[in-house]
């Protein structure tokens, strides 16, 4: 066969392949809808028994043991004999208020031998889980940490709030090593916490050996295993090391045994029973999903004044004399984003990573302190941010994907009041964002799940972020607590067919001369914003600028349309090509659409855009539901 004949046989062959992972895709989302129903529908059924159903805030999951969510409440109350010291050294030890949900039910049940999985999202505090049992406890707990950088941050926290804690790795000297082991047998316990790395366990004979004296001498109080999911190779960092931890159950049966992690879908954590060989741990899932946060999307005006003052309205009106966080793209959008709000009278300051260290912690106290109302921050302000009452987080532009935009916005609401987490969706950002994270190798990837979060307008925003936790989604979860649950309605199917059909010509044409078209400028002639030469030659759109941005962005979704960058000593500059499903418009049959929100609806996008234009118009008059219900 000829070398034009193979091709089109394999372009035949690719169109269909498309066809069919089209048909899939929409199948998916189908089912799961319908799973989403479902569970609702379980939900309800189980109610009508009267059986408490497994809430999603606070699930035990795996069939064994049995333990009913009534028993498993008792965990969670304060009058175990250990309830007085584990209060007080909550205050004085932790120098913490309260605990967080599900953090008390982890420490009674450890401290009541029982051996436990804790999953919980990363920053929601797992680390108290057995430090605070550890200095109510005689003895040491064991920590196994894959990290030595966890392990030094850990240390050196514990050394700062006078809790004794030492670590083991590779690196440590003779002579550490020696105080350490010998330590680990002084019944006067000169520490509270031992951490290791895997390895220690896997290779170090003398250290098990000493572990084994401790445990006779009943020295050995407990034993923590950080990022429990690297034990199983169906997660995503296995460490062959973390395989042989089996072996400290197997030696020390007594001792209880802590394991913790952030993401565990069932057949990781089943998996991980097994190699630590804890036939029976009872498994706490905190669920991801922040009930008290409020999530919204609101389309970015493309004029970067207004952009700002809706902003700054926003801050002024509806979060008068409250404290935020508005999340920035750049160092340099920090400092003029900032000053920009400054001049619209609000206490705004930047913080980025070029700061000084000095000049860095300085903001971060008075903005603790409540002297400073918001700081404007690259993705830099993030680690030991515990203000409790942060009620807005404002993402001035998308975040790089679906995780860290759960992370960043949940930094408000830590007290559990209301909070509200706005991202505000740019067209332009998008491809700012896609020119950074383009050397990273999923990073495209996360970004379009990102843009898609943010284009979304009938699915339910927590249902979206449930997907990267492995969590199945119950409808009932969200509570209204997110723009599109409260509208739902507000949107309708268009068939974009033609659109896709004009935009392709677009870039025909403009191949044609020899041209690449940039994002923008591909809008812009679609438009019909270019000389009346070039508009000969294509159909222009009768959309309005937001839906014709809409367009183009949901076809790179959907791999009508992809990126190309061309790297400049200096920059990278983001171009439009035809992407690898362009040539299905060719066949007329091909249609193609998607859900936009309709020019009457929108509500909340409205209310976003009025108060941009009525700074001093209080939002309160307007009805505004900003904190449902
Ligand atoms: P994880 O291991 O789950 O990612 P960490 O244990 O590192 O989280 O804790 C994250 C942050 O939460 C730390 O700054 C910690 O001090 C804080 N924290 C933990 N528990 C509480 C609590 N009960 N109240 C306030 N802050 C807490
Ligand atoms: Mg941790
Ligand atoms: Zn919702």
């Amino acid at each position: 066969m000829d070398g034009d004949g193979r091709t089109s046989d394999v372009q035949a062959e690719l169109d269909s392949v498309e066809a069919e992972l089209e048909l899939v895709e929409l199948q998916i989302a189908e089912l799961l809808e319908k799973q989403s129903e479902l569970t609702a529908h379980k939900k309800t059924l189980l109610q009508q028994l009267d059986q408490p159903p497994s809430s999603s805030a606070d699930k035990s999951c795996g069939p064994e043991p049995a333990m009913t969510q009534q028993e498993l409440q008792q965990y969670d109350g304060t009058d175990f004999p250990w309830s007085k010291e584990v209060a007080q050294q909550l205050k004085d030890s932790f120098h913490l208020s309260t605990f967080r949900a599900l953090q008390l039910r982890a420490i009674n049940l450890s401290l009541s031998g029982r051996d436990v999985f804790l999953v919980m999202p990363t920053g929601r505090g797992k680390s108290l889980c057995y430090q605070l049992p550890a200095v109510c406890s005689q003895g040491f707990t064991l920590v196994i940490s894959p990290l030595v950088s966890l392990m030094e941050d850990q240390i050196m926290y514990l050394t700062s709030i006078n809790v004794s804690a030492v670590m083991l790795c590779a690196s440590s000297s003779k002579e550490h090593t020696k105080t350490v082991m010998a330590g680990m047998t002084d019944p006067n316990a000169p520490f509270k916490l031992v951490y290791v790395t895997p390895e220690k366990i896997a290779k170090s004979k003398l250290f098990v050996s000493r572990l084994e004296k401790a445990y006779k001498a009943k020295l050995l109080s407990r034993i923590a295993v950080d990022e429990v999911h690297c034990c199983s190779q169906w997660g995503h960092d296995f460490r062959p090391d973390y395989k042989l931890l089996g072996i400290l159950k197997r030696q020390f049966p007594k001792v209880p045994l802590l394991g913790l992690t952030a993401t565990a879908t069932s057949n990781v954590l089943q998996d991980c029973k097994e190699i630590l060989c804890v036939p029976q741990p009872i498994t706490i899932v905190a669920s991801f999903n922040r009930t008290n946060l409020n999530y919204q999307v609101l389309i970015k005006e493309s004029n970067v004044d207004a952009s700002i003052s809706e902003i700054a309205s926003l801050i002024k009106n509806r979060y008068k004399d409250q404290s935020g966080i508005v999340y920035v793209f750049s160092q340099k959008d920090a400092e003029s984003v900032s000053s920009e709000l400054q001049k619209r009278d609000i206490l705004a300051y930047p913080y980025h990573a070029n700061m000084e260290p000095e000049h860095k912690s300085r903001i971060h106290r008075k903005w603790s302190g409540n002297k400073i109302k918001v700081v404007v921050a690259t993705v830099a302000f993030g680690m030991g941010i515990d203000k409790s009452d942060v009620r807005f987080v404002i993402h001035h532009t998308l975040s790089k994907s679906i995780e860290n935009y759960y992370q960043e916005s949940g930094r408000a609401g830590r007290d559990d009041r209301p909070a509200d987490c706005i991202v505000y969706f740019g067209f332009s950002d998008i491809f700012r964002i896609s020119t950074m994270v383009v050397m990273e190798n999923v990073g495209q990837k996360k970004l379009q799940q990102m843009v898609d979060y943010c284009q979304n307008v009938d699915r339910c925003r927590r249902s979206l972020m449930a997907v990267h936790f492995d969590e199945v989604w119950d409808n009932e979860g969200c509570n209204h607590m997110c723009d599109t649950c409260r509208c739902a309605k507000d949107f309708s199917t268009v068939d974009i067919t033609q659109h896709a059909r004009q935009l392709v010509q677009v870039l025909e044409v403009a191949a044609s001369q020899d041209e690449k078209l940039t994002p923008l400028k591909l809008l812009e002639r679609w438009m019909g914003k270019c000389p009346a030469k070039q508009r000969a030659l294509i159909h222009t759109t009768t959309l309005c600028r937001a839906q014709a941005e809409a367009v183009i962005v949901r076809l790179l979704l959907q791999g009508y349309l992809r990126e190309d960058f061309s790297f400049t000593p200096y920059t990278t500059i983001f171009y439009m090509k035809l992407g690898r499903r362009a040539p299905l418009l060719k066949n007329t049959n091909h249609t193609l659409s998607m859900k936009m929100v309709t020019q009457s609806a929108g509500v909340e996008a409205k209310e976003g855009k009025r108060s941009g234009h009525s700074a001093g118009d209080a939002p309160k008059s307007k009805k505004v539901k900003t904190h449902l219900p």
